[in-house]
């Protein structure tokens, strides 16, 4: 199955010269959502890992069916202000802007490993931004996986050296 059918392609949004990849189609079509789910636990298989991080917000639709399928625990990163128990943060750059992720400072304990998920791989910010969460309590980031990598954003040279694995690039 062509899983690059199943994205759209939004020029200007949400800003211009951005060129957004929309996952909607995808999580509306529910053989290629399941496809997508099941090539993304196949790349986790290759990896020994505690728990599933998940970038907010598009991480968290993929992370979830994969933390279920694979009997993991879900560890959400969100957006300053939204978790109510003490946490980590770690600013960051975006392809269009600057932000901020958090995560409950007791969500993994020292040596434990943590793989990662976000649907796109772009600058690589985001991903940098989660290891460097997980890194703070003492865990160890093992990889980051993706649905979609931009790869003319050279985000795997920003998060090196963890590895990366996109069922897509471009
Ligand atoms: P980055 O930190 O630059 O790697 O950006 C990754 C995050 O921003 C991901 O969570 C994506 O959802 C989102 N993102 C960045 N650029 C795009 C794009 N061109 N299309 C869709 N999502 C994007």
């Amino acid at each position: 199955m062509d899983l690059m059918k199943h994205l759209r392609d939004v020029p200007d949004f949400p800003k211009p010269g951005i060129l957004f990849k929309d996952i909607t189609p995808l999580l509306a079509h529910p053989e290629a959502l399941a496809e997508a789910i099941r090539m993304l636990n196949e790349a986790a298989s290759k990896f020994e890992f505690d728990a599933i991080l998940a970038a907010e917000s598009r991480g968290f639709l993929f992370a979830a069916p994969m933390a279920l399928a694979l009997g993991k625990p879900l560890i959400p990163l969100r957006k300053p202000g939204k978790l109510p128990w003490k946490v980590v943060s770690q600013k960051y750059d975006l392809e269009y802007g600057s932000a901020e992720l958090q995560m409950h400072e007791d969500a993994l304990q020292p040596g434990q490993r943590a793989l990662l998920i976000d649907d796109v791989l772009a600058t690589g910010g985001t991903i940098k931004a989660a290891a460097e969460i997980v890194r703070k309590v003492g865990a160890i980031p093992v990889a980051a996986l993706f649905i979609l990598e931009l790869s003319f954003l050279e985000g795997k040279k920003l998060v090196d050296p963890l590895p990366t694995h996109s069922l897509l690039t471009i």
